[in-house]
């Protein structure tokens, strides 16, 4: 389970501008390989609003959220 992390297709997020850890980047990937189409109109405001983004029901997505919510790195 030690996969080096790599950002593929989507949004395209600075270096240091990635809206989660490392985790939380993992969650992002297995929504993007579970739903590409969804993935593709990612906006970085659906970060803003995790809660009350159009992606909310999708389970990829909760997972990611459910992450971002408990994880320091992530609350920032
Ligand atoms: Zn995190």
């Amino acid at each position: 389970m030690a996969r080096e992390p790599q950002i593929s297709t989507g949004p395209e997020w600075a270096d240091d501008a990635l809206p989660a850890c490392a985790v939380g980047m993992d969650l992002l990937r297995r929504f993007e390989a579970a739903r590409p189409n969804d993935y593709a109109f990612l906006q970085a405001q659906d970060f803003v609003d995790l809660v009350t983004s159009a992606f909310v029901g999708i389970p990829e997505w909760d997972a990611f959220i459910e992450h971002c919510e408990t994880c320091e790195d992530c609350k920032k």
